[in-house]
């Protein structure tokens, strides 16, 4: 199988985009993508219930160091998705790319370079980036 890469998507992606060429399109269907992940994953406890959500204030022990804060943090998700919701949020989260990358298009922003960039930038700001 050949390699995945962002460059080769970012081309198909300028192919096959016809119909929602306009930018307009394009940031309406990518705010349309993000609410259908939102919408995915609550389906995924409200619907399937293969997952539940326990959300609660993060208990962190006031002597703890920065570093060790990881540790003590919760996503609040117990269970584990289905393989059905699980494609379901594949799905919508690919959608979702895939119009990010529509976007990046538009602008002639190359998505490697992007990432690559971005990356250095986390690398260099580690942990304490507060992302
Ligand atoms: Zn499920």
């Amino acid at each position: 199988m050949e390699q995945f890469s962002f460059n080769q998507f970012q081309d198909q992606v300028d192919e096959v985009l016809i119909r929602h060429k306009s930018i307009l399109d394009i940031l309406s269907k990518l705010q349309e993508s993000s609410a259908k992940v939102n919408r995915a994953v609550a389906k995924s406890v409200t619907h399937c219930g293969c997952i539940q959500i326990h959300s609660q204030k993060q208990g962190i022990p006031e002597d703890i160091s920065y570093s060790e804060l990881k540790n003590y943090m919760s996503n609040h998700v117990e269970g584990y998705l289905c393989d059905i919701c699980k494609e379901k949020i594949e799905e919508e989260i690919s959608t979702t790319i895939f119009y990010i990358t529509a976007l990046c298009n538009s602008f002639n922003i190359n998505i490697d370079d992007m990432l690559e960039n971005y990356a250095s930038q986390v690398k260099a700001l580690g942990k304490y980036g507060l992302l």
